[in-house]
C-alpha cells in the first residue's frame, strides 16, 4: 500500500530512524504493539506499515518482508520473542522501503536474501532519484524533509538480495516447501510466496484494503493494471486458505479469500478496460477521471489508492503526457498566462472573490486553481493565501483517503507558513 508504504529511499536516510516520524504519519502504524500476532503454529505477523512475517520450521526461520527502518527494530523484538531460531532466509516481496527497512537487522551469517531479479534495477531507480523521492516521501508520510544527500549515480543502490530469480524459485527448509513466484503489480520486482502444505499465500502489496495505488502521488514508474490482474489470477489458482498481505490483517477461508481477491481483480480490470475504451473513443484523461466509477459490486474502497489517480495513471502509463493540445508541445507551462489574465480581470482581489464563491458551492478544486492564478500575479497576496487555505482545509475534511489527506496537510502547512 504501498498502501501504503515507505519507500526504500528511506532506508538510505539514517536520520529518518533517529527522528522517528510525526505522530500523524501512517508510518507509525503498529508501533504501539506489545506482541506479534500468531496466525498459525508456524506463522507470526508483526503488524506495521508494512507487516513483517516470521515462518518457523524445525531447521530455522524464514522472514517475509522486514517493514520500514522505523518499525523494524520493534518487529525484530516481537517476532524473536516468538521464535529465536536462526534466520535462514529473508524474502522481500518487493523493493519498497516499508518492506526492506529491516534486512540488516534480521541478517545473520549465512542468511540468504531472496528477491525477484528486477529488484536490482528497481532499487537503482529509487536511488537514482534519491533526493526527489526523499522530499516527496517526507511530504506524503508527514516527517521532516531530510537534508541534502549525495547522488549515488545511476546504478548506485546498495543491493540486498543474495539470490535473484526470474519466474519461479523454490526451496525446502525443515520439511516446509516455499514457492516464490514473480507477480508484478505494485512494482515490477514484486513476488508472492506460496506455502502449499499450509495453503498460505503471502501477497505483498498486490492486495490490500483499498483500490490499489496504480499511481502514487509521491511518484512512480507506470504500474500496469493488467500486471495486477494476472498476478492475482496466479494467486487464485493456488486456492489459498490463508492470505497474508503486507499491509493489513490476514484473511482466512478459501471461499472468503477467493471472493475478496476476485472482487479486487475485477475492480482493477473494470477500471483498466473503462480507461482503454475511453482512450479508444478519443476521450481526454480528465473526462475519464470524472466519468469512470466502480459499480457497487466492485466497490473495494479508496482509503489508500484513489480511483481518479489510478485512471490517470493507467491513461498516462499507456500514452505519456501529450494531450493533443499544441500548446503542450512547448516549454510554456499551463500557468504561463495566469498573471496576465489576473491583471486583465482587475487584479488578484476579484479572482480571490470568485475563488471563495466557487468554494461556497463545494468546488474546492476549482477554487484552488483560481488561487493558483491569483498567486501567480502576487505570490504574497494574503487574501489568495487565505482562500487557498480554506479550499485545502475543505478538501481535507471531505477526504477519506490517507494519501490525499497527507498531501493536503502538506499544502496546508505550506500555506500557513506563508501567512505567518
Ligand atoms: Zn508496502
Amino acid at each position: 500500500m504501498l498502501r501504503l508504504f515507505l519507500l526504500s529511499v528511506l532506508t538510505s536516510i539514517p536520520i529518518f530512524a533517529q527522528l522517528g516520524a510525526n505522530p500523524l504519519s501512517p508510518m507509525r502504524e503498529g508501533l504501539d504493539r506489545k506482541e506479534a500476532v500468531k496466525i498459525t503454529d508456524n506463522i507470526y505477523q508483526a503488524i506495521g506499515f508494512g507487516n513483517t512475517f516470521l515462518v518457523t520450521t524445525p531447521e530455522g526461520n524464514v522472514i517475509i518482508d522486514t517493514s520500514s527502518v522505523l518499525a523494524a527494530p520493534l518487529h525484530v523484538k516481537l517476532l524473536k520473542a516468538r521464535s529465536a531460531g536462526p534466520v535462514k532466509y529473508i524474502i522481500l516481496t518487493h523493493g519498497h522501503g516499508d518492506h526492506t527497512g529491516g534486512v540488516d537487522l534480521w541478517k545473520e551469517p549465512g542468511t540468504e536474501v531472496i528477491a525477484q531479479k528486477k529488484q536490482a534495477e528497481f532499487l537503482n531507480y529509487q536511488e537514482r532519484l534519491n533526493r526527489f523521492f526523499a522530499i516527496r516521501n517526507a511530504a506524503q508520510f508527514v516527517f521532516p524533509t531530510p537534508p541534502a544527500m549525495a547522488w549515488p549515480g545511476d546504478e548506485g543502490a546498495k543491493q540486498l538480495a543474495t539470490i535473484f530469480f526470474d519466474d519461479k524459485y523454490e526451496f525446502t527448509l525443515g520439511g516446509v516447501k516455499f514457492e516464490l513466484y514473480s507477480t508484478p503489480g505494485e512494482t515490477p520486482d514484486h513476488l508472492s510466496v506460496w506455502i502449499p502444505q499450509w495453503k498460505a499465500a503471502f501477497t505483498g502489496d498486490n492486495f490490500y484494503a483499498s483500490f490499489p495505488n496504480i499511481y502514487t502521488l509521491r511518484g512512480t514508474e507506470p504500474r500496469m493494471a493488467l500486471d495486477y490482474v494476472h498476478s492475482l489470477d496466479k494467486v487464485l489458482t493456488w486456492r489459498p486458505e490463508i492470505l497474508l498481505p503486507s499491509h493489513g490483517p490476514a484473511l482466512r477461508g478459501e471461499t472468503e479469500i477467493a471472493t475478496r481477491v476476485k472482487m479486487y481483480r475485477d475492480a482493477i480490470r473494470y477500471v483498466h478496460d473503462a480507461v482503454v475504451m475511453g482512450m479508444n473513443d478519443g476521450k481526454d484523461v480528465f473526462t475519464l477521471m470524472r466519468e469512470i466509477k466502480l459499480p457497487e459490486h466492485l466497490n473495494v474502497g479508496e482509503g489508500y489508492g484513489k480511483l481518479t489517480w489510478s485512471i490517470r495513471g493507467i491513461y498516462e502509463g499507456y500514452a505519456g503526457w501529450f494531450d493533443l493540445n499544441p500548446a503542450t508541445m512547448y516549454e510554456a507551462p499551463p500557468s504561463s498566462p495566469y498573471a496576465d489574465l489576473v491583471k486583465l480581470a482587475g487584479g488578484p482581489d476579484p479572482v480571490v472573490a470568485r475563488a471563495l464563491e466557487v468554494l461556497q458551492k463545494g468546488q474546492a478544486a476549482e477554487a484552488l486553481r483560481l488561487t493558483d492564478a491569483a498567486l501567480a500575479a502576487n505570490a504574497a497576496h494574503r487574501g489568495a493565501l487565505e482562500a487557498r487555505l480554506k479550499a485545502l482545509e475543505y478538501l481535507r475534511d471531505q477526504s477519506k483517503n490517507s494519501n490525499e489527506r497527507g498531501w493536503l496537510e502538506y499544502s496546508i502547512r505550506e500555506a500557513k507558513a506563508k501567512l505567518k
